[in-house]
């Protein structure tokens, strides 16, 4: 590069330029002349010299001015000028680098060394090239890469940062070399004390750190940053002498990682902590809770309607719903002071970055957790006593109250409250949360909008029962029940006749739930009458589905307990959900057993016979188990009598259970009354049955009660034969 480098010469004496070619091709330059400055840029421009040797004195264009021309063409700056001054000529020497000129040479030039000036000043611009070239790359490399770099000189404190490393710190304009404080001075005042330690240490011991700290850039913004420093200098056994620091802007990946740990630990729809970040503030608030002998409460909040909400205007306004009763909430946290400033109805200016992340304590002694659907659950991290939790409790019950506009629509939602408190409810996180749950369900079973303080007088059996109730309830608005239907079939031709829907419980966890389970706690909750409502409605839609499906249903019997034989609405009710659904009085049927005539039997009367009236039929359910008293069931409507099937099981083996079913059968036909078995099982059974005249069975021998779907191809596969003789 430079033993080939071309030289260009630019002298208006002849003489002069063919001796600098004489001398500087011998030593392997290649040389263009040029005769004055004029000359010399349109030479520059053509032919990219590495090296420019311009006398100063010539006709046109003198050097100083091609000089300045040069170094103001594009690229003129790397070339290094060398200007050939008269010997003592110190103004041309001064003028001369005035207008950019490397190097200069006197004239009369000595031509034996100068080849070996050439060579020296080549190599100085090669490396001054080099050297510029590097640190643009090593400075875009830090800006593309968001790094920066600086050094501190201990003794002088004197800091000298790169643009970039400048940039990232946060200063405005162009780097400027300062001492460290002025370097530092964006440092985010949290962060301030703790870089400052760490330098001071590095100094003290010699030894380099790493730390991530944020700065506070000039226009406002927060940018977090890795710095690595460290020590290049230090006096042997003794402190530092100069540090070195690369910075990194990790901005971005902080905010990445704040985005996951938001995404892990609060609620997308509501923004409130997560069960997850809950339990985690409350194993911390329980472990000051303990050190400093404090009380803490938590409460259960649960809304009282928000299924039926999600049910009847949508999953939308669910959200609406789950997002305006959380504001609430926090609201009637905030309690007196948002009282006092409710008149400032100025808005708060919108933030859009994301709020620094606090996993810590719960700030103002409170926080709001949202557990998913519409459990909601509260900490107080400072309760002087149950009592005042239960202040906090009333008052996050008396903001629920109000009617809430979701989609325009005024709702009533409501929240039932359970508080537990520590020490007095529980010492652990389980015991804490479980014992608030319990008091929430009690004050959901005391009837809604309530809050309850957990009461340890409270036993065991009668938490589980007031659970399951609580439960129950749940399911009735979640619609967590199902009916099943077995098949009523005709003893004779074997045909379906009928049905009977059977209820079971979906239960979330627990998978499907026979009603033997649960239909007495039901009734113990006083949710038969809701339950019977349900299972009306539902059966006329199912027919009227089979219906519309192509199929011709057959009547369908429901179990009604005998208390809802007493509700005087219930033949209006009926009559509503048959014309709902277009479906025929004697599609449906009811069963009752024998009990609808211990209590008030004149009125079940009534309605029974409003209801045959109507052309709905009854039935006494297990005939045989109770109090038959024949007197009333003669004055019931009633249209069939269907035998337990504790007498049909031992049918066959038992003698005396053969008898009873035969006089059932027999009594049954003298009340001109339908005969239905319960529970055929086997050949055996049905031939006796068959024997005795019995009309119709249900029973595994057929079919168990089975899913709509089913029951349709039960359905479709007993008209097969019908459809046949048609044709
Ligand atoms: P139930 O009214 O006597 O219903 C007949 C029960 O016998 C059903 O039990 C049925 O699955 C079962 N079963 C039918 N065939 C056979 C058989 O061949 N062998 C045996 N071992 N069992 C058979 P499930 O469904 O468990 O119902 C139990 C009881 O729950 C019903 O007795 C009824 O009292 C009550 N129940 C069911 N659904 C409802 C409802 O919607 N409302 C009310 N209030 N009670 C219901
Ligand atoms: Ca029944
Ligand atoms: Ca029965």
């Amino acid at each position: 590069m430079i033993s080939n480098a071309r030289i260009l010469v630019v002298d208006d004496d002849a003489g002069a330029r063919r001796l600098a070619r004489a001398t500087l091709s011998r030593a392997g330059f290649s040389i263009v002349e040029a005769a004055d400055g004029q000359a010399a840029l349109e030479a520059m421009a053509v032919q990219l010299p590495d090296l420019v040797l311009m006398d100063v004195n010539m006709p046109r264009m003198d050097g100083f001015e091609a000089c300045a021309a040069l170094r103001a063409m594009p690229g003129g700056n790397r070339v290094p000028v060398a200007m050939m001054t008269g010997l003592d000529d110190t103004p041309s020497i001064d003028r001369a680098f005035e207008v950019g000129a490397t190097d200069f040479i006197t004239k009369p030039i000595n031509w034996s060394v100068l080849p070996h000036r050439v060579r020296y000043m080549l190599r100085a611009s090669i490396a001054i090239n080099e050297l510029q070239q590097n640190q643009r790359r090593l400075s875009n490399a830090q800006r593309i890469g968001e790094m920066g770099d600086w050094e501190w000189d201990v003794g002088s404190d004197r800091l000298e940062p790169s643009m970039q490393a400048w940039r990232l710190f946060g200063h405005p304009g162009d780097a400027a070399h300062t001492g460290l404080p002025g370097f530092f001075a964006t440092v985010h005042a949290d962060d301030a004390e703790r870089l400052q330690r760490a330098c001071e240490r590095a100094v003290e011991q010699g030894e380099g750190f790493a730390i991530d700290h944020r700065v506070l850039t000039w226009d406002g913004a927060v940018r977090h940053l890795h710095q690595q420093v460290e020590v290049i200098e230090r006096i042997p056994g003794g402190p530092a002498r100069r540090l070195a620091g690369a910075v990194h802007d990790v901005t971005r990946s902080k905010d990445a990682e704040e985005q996951i740990r938001r995404l892990a630990y609060f609620d997308p729809l509501t923004g409130l902590p997560n069960r997850l970040l809950f339990t985690e503030q409350l194993a911390r608030a329980l472990a000051q809770a303990e050190r400093h002998g404090r009380r803490i409460a938590i409460m259960f909040v649960d809304l009282d309607n928000f299924k039926r909400v999600n049910d009847t205007l949508g999953h939308k306004a669910g959200d609406e719903l789950l997002k305006t009763a959380s504001a609430r909430l926090a609201g009637a946290l905030r309690g007196h002071d948002v009282v006092a400033r409710s008149g400032d109805t100025r808005p708060a200016p919108l933030d859009l970055r994301p709020a620094p992340l606090d996993l810590g304590q719960p700030a103002g002694g409170h926080t709001l957790a949202r557990l998913g659907g519409d459990e909601f659950i509260v900490l107080l991290t400072d309760v002087a006593r149950p009592e005042d939790a239960g202040a906090v409790a009333q008052r996050l019950v008396a903001q629920m109250s109000e009617p809430v506009s979701v989609m325009g629509t005024e709702v009533f939602v409501g929240a039932s409250v359970g508080v537990a408190t520590y020490p007095d409810d529980g010492a652990d996180i389980d015991t804490l949360l479980m014992n608030a749950d319990t008091a929430m369900y009690r004050a959901k079973a005391a009837g809604r909008g309530g809050f309850q303080l957990y009461d340890r007088s409270m036993n065991a059996r009668a938490l589980d029962r007031l659970r399951m109730e609580t439960r129950l309830r749940r399911a009735i608005e979640r619609q967590e029940f199902v009916l099943h239907y077995q098949p009523r079939v005709d003893v004779v031709s074997g045909r379906i006749v009928g049905a009977e829907a059977l209820i079971r419980w979906q239960h979330p966890e627990r998978g499907i739930v026979p009603p033997g389970e649960f239909i007495p706690l039901v009734e113990d909750a006083g949710l038969e009458i809701t339950v019977g409502e349900w299972v009306i409605a539902e059966t006329c839609r199912q027919i009227a589905a089979w219906r519309a499906a192509g199929l011709k249903p057959v009547p369908v019997a429901v179990n009604l307990a005998s208390t809802h034989l007493r509700e005087r609405g219930l033949p209006l009710l009926v009559a509503h959900a048959l014309r709902e659904h277009e479906v025929e009085a004697p599609m449906l049927e009811i069963e009752v057993t024998e009990s609808i005539l211990l209590a008030e039997p004149e009125l079940s009367c009534t309605i029974a016979t409003q209801l045959a009236d109507m052309g709905v039929q009854l039935s006494i359910d297990d005939f045989g188990t109770g109090y038959s008293s024949l007197g009333y069931l003669k004055r019931l409507p009633i249209a069939a009598l269907k035998i337990d099937r504790s007498f049909v099981r031992d049918l066959v083996n038992d003698p005396d259970d053969e008898a009873i079913v035969s006089a059932i059968i027999a009594l049954a036909h003298s009340l001109k009354l339908k005969v239905v078995a319960e529970g055929v099982e086997t050949r055996e059974q049905l031939a006796f049955l068959q024997s005795q005249r019995c009309d119709e069975y249900q029973g595994f021998l057929t079919s168990r009660a089975v899913a709509p779907d089913e029951f349709a191809e039960l359905l479709s596969r007993d008209l097969l034969p019908l459809v046949r003789l048609v044709a």
